[in-house]
């Protein structure tokens, strides 16, 4: 009874075009990366992995509240803090549990929350989690925003919440704005810098609380959250997925940190300058054969093809000529906006950056 109830289900799923299923894209050239300066693979890091194993073992044993407060992690916090010139940063095992553990621990039943609609759904899960009232405003609509604030009446708490570049269409949040209207309606202003730390420069300092993941451009794995005292401590004595979760192995922490300090590093800035230019190049060449890329301005580079169909036969042509870009359908994006998701990384040669506008002509 189960199984069929479960197979008609996906079977209407696949009829719409929406089935999505795990296949390995190993030998392709990959266009879905989400490892922007190619940090991933570099031996830097699993060499920083590999000390940390022999030192600590594989396993971190319990959590961070338990016996898994280790040297490894306090000084990825106070590297992480530094380079983002705060003054504390507190590390969760991944963005999707730091999302689900901060906005619960922060925001409850008599608080609100507002936060842009396309904000990544782990941002949307720990909102649903905190049971704060829930606002959505249109995305990157300031005028909305003024409009939801002004109108929310009385509350505990108050908390904008966006994501810094957002992770389906390439485009930047309209910080300066949403944090002089967080001072004018007494609000607090919580970034998302998953798909920017590392990429863009370090701009949020005065955001009240700054969080990121280590998995893309740092090539890792866990997460951050920086901000001004106490809110570690808050979060420490909150959170529950920090709370309750076993703590990221050492070998983890020291790769992270490896990688931390390459990005702050002049060889960041250059890896930087490098993603964003190899970015640039593959969005000029499609705009001028007519694609709408949004307003991507960073290395998350959108092709709106609007039909799901249309968009997976689109991948699936890239594939054959060796080339690998996701289709990505609703739900992840809103209906009709089925788009090919591209994301350029610093170590893409010119030759692979032309295949794919080459491949992307005959589309
Ligand atoms: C990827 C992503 C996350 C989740 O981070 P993980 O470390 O992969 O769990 C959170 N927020 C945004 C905006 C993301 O793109």
């Amino acid at each position: 009874m189960m199984h069929t109830t479960l197979q008609n289900d996906l079977d209407q799923m696949a009829t719409a075009g929406l089935m999505r299923t795990l296949t390995d894209k190993t030998g392709a050239i990959n266009f879905c990366s989400n490892d922007y300066l190619g940090l991933a693979g570099d031996p830097r890091l699993s060499d920083a992995a590999v000390m940390a194993m022999k030192q600590y073992g594989f396993g971190s044993r319990a959590s961070r509240l338990v016996t898994g407060q280790t040297q490894p992690v306090e000084l990825l916090e106070q590297t992480i803090a530094k380079q983002k010139q705060v003054d504390e940063c507190l590390v969760f095992n991944s963005g999707y549990s730091a999302n689900t553990g901060i906005i619960p621990a922060l925001m409850s039943r008599e608080d609100i929350i507002f936060s842009d609609k396309l904000n990544h759904a782990s941002i949307v899960d720990g909102i649903l989690l905190s049971r704060a009232e829930f606002k959505r405003y249109p995305h990157c609509d300031m005028a909305a925003l003024e409009e939801a604030l002004k109108q929310s009446g009385k509350h505990r708490r108050r908390l904008i919440v966006t994501d810094k570049v957002f992770s389906m269409d390439g485009d930047v949040a309209p910080m300066a704005t949403i944090i002089d209207l967080a001072k004018r309606y007494d609000a607090w202003v919580m970034v998302d810098q998953a798909h920017s730390f590392g990429v863009l420069e370090d701009s949020d300092a005065s955001v009240d609380i700054q969080m990121g993941t280590l998995s893309k451009a740092a090539g890792c794995f866990g997460a951050y959250v920086c901000g001004k005292s106490p809110l570690r401590s808050y979060l420490i004595n909150h959170a529950r997925s920090f709370i309750y979760t076993t703590a990221l192995p050492a070998a983890v922490t020291e790769a992270a940190r490896a990688a931390v300090n390459i990005i702050g590093s002049s060889e960041g800035v250059t890896l930087r300058k490098k993603v964003l230019s190899n970015a640039d190049y593959v969005r000029q060449q499609l705009k001028q054969m007519g694609f709408d890329t949004l307003q991507s301005t960073t290395p998350i580079i959108p092709v709106i093809l609007k039909d799901a169909t249309r968009a997976v036969a689109a991948s699936q042509e890239l594939y054959k000529a060796g080339i690998y870009v996701s289709a990505i359908r609703p739900p992840t994006v809103p209906v009709n906006t089925a788009r090919l998701r591209i994301t350029v990384t610093a170590k893409h040669t010119q030759a692979e950056l032309d295949m794919l506008v080459n491949a992307m002509r005959k589309i």
